[in-house]
């Protein structure tokens, strides 16, 4: 295997049918170290093979990018035992603890004084298309390596929340 690059790229993400889900255009490109689970593994991969300045359309199916739906995953639970205030609406997405990493729920449906919630992550079961623009790919630095992560310009501690 190469050794890892850090690279920077521009994206438009769309669903099987065209719809663009998100894009970094008019905003800024996203900077990832290869290998490094900063990006999703089925991307990661593909660009391995991209030189900078190159245009790719990157085909990721739902498995390496953000899993099938797990179905186990839906739960129903009473409207009462839920930690949010006011009214709730099918598709309002809300942690299920205070922890920053605690996982987020969707509300699929509400009937009566129950409600479902699906943990599943919103584009779990889709399958993904990228049209990817590298920007740059360069060596990265001995700090990155050590960190494990790509550092923007300003380096670690730049919005980097890595804790070095
Ligand atoms: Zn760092």
């Amino acid at each position: 295997m190469s050794a890892p690059r850090v690279v920077t790229f521009h994206y438009t993400l769309r669903d099987p049918s065209g719809r663009v889900l998100d894009s970094s255009a008019g905003g800024d490109p996203i900077t990832y170290l290869e290998g490094a689970g900063q990006i999703i593994d089925g991307l990661d991969a593909q660009l391995r093979a991209v030189a900078a300045g190159a245009k790719q359309r990157v085909q990721v199916p739902a498995a390496r990018a953000y899993g099938e739906r797990d179905p186990a995953q839906v739960q129903r639970v009473k409207r009462a035992t839920l930690p949010v205030d006011g009214e709730l609406r099918v598709g309002d997405q809300f942690q299920t603890d205070t922890d920053r990493y605690a996982p987020v729920v969707t509300v699929s449906a509400i009937e009566g004084d129950e409600v479902v919630l699906d943990a599943n992550h919103p584009l779990a079961g889709v399958d993904l298309t990228f049209d990817v623009e590298v920007v740059e790919a360069r060596v990265p630095t001995a700090e990155e390596i050590s960190h494990g992560h790509a550092h923007g310009g300003g380096g670690c501690g730049d919005g980097c929340g890595c804790g070095h």
